[in-house]
């Protein structure tokens, strides 16, 4: 494997078993959600979503894809219900896409894949840390998005704007502002499963909540997200797009859908 992971021939998610050996575990994500083997749980409540656009932060090229980062030493940005208990804050959202439409997304429905997925992570407040929340089974619970191209959807728009001041890895802006309310889906359906982060260390410490109405997003708005860098300024450029993971086994978990 070279030097660090990536998406590449050779340190992408094929070879990232030989330093993280966890990329071959129980409950790893993410996952193909087959409908019919999903499982109606009318105990599951409805997802309580609440955010402040005070508390976002910056935007940042991390050479994977880029984060959009938030204040969250306060509950102000939250996610109750749904399959979690207690308070969950969000730290940041970022994005998963293709370099052509038919690919992008992690989960895939149905064995189909969607255009690009976005995910918000939050972070159990019952163990004071982010960095201890992935620690536990149940410290993440991270939503995800799907994005299929048709209209555009004005709620990333300025999150796309931003992109030219973070075209290469290690590039940083301030993004303050920003509502992620506006890039949810009216529907709050949802398919959740116990799974990990799907990108190194993979830490098998997330709840999945997994949004069954994709958002739609113009072609014009996924370029943009195409013309961002892997490599930082000195290396030779390379377009930053298929950064996602294929999906993993299911072996014996359950997918529950909040929904009939
Ligand atoms: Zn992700």
């Amino acid at each position: 494997m070279s030097h660090h992971w990536g998406y590449g021939k050779d340190n992408g998610p094929a070879h990232w078993h030989e330093n993280f050996p966890v990329a071959n575990g129980e409950r790893q994500s993410p996952i193909d959600i087959q409908k019919k083997s999903t499982k109606y749980d009318a105990s599951l409540k409805s997802l309580s979503i609440s955010y402040d656009p005070s508390t976002a932060k910056t935007i940042l090229n991390n050479g994977h894809s880029f984060n959009v980062e938030f204040d969250d030493s306060a509950d102000k940005c939250v996610l109750k219900g749904g399959p979690v208990d207690g308070i969950y804050r969000l730290r940041q959202f970022h994005i998963h896409w293709g370099s052509c439409e038919g690919q992008g997304s992690e989960h895939a429905v149905d064995g189909v894949r969607y255009d690009a997925e976005l995910h918000l992570v939050h972070w159990n407040t019952k163990y004071g840390s982010f960095e201890e929340a992935v620690k536990h089974p149940d410290g993440l619970a991270v939503v995800g998005v799907f994005w299929k191209v048709g209209n555009a959807c004005s709620g990333i728009q300025k999150v796309v704007d931003a992109l030219d001041s973070i075209k290469h890895k290690g590039k940083q802006a301030a993004f303050t502002n920003f509502d992620p309310t506006g890039v949810l889906p009216a529907s709050r359906d949802y398919w959740t499963y116990l799974g990990s982060l799907t990108t190194p260390p993979l830490l098998e410490c997330v709840i999945w909540i997994v949004l069954k109405e994709p958002v739609t997003v113009s072609k014009e708005q996924i370029d943009k997200l195409r013309c961002l860098c892997f490599s930082d300024e000195n290396e030779p450029q390379c377009c930053m797009m298929d950064n996602w993971r294929p999906c993993q086994p299911l072996k014996s978990r359950e997918v529950r859908a909040s929904f009939q």
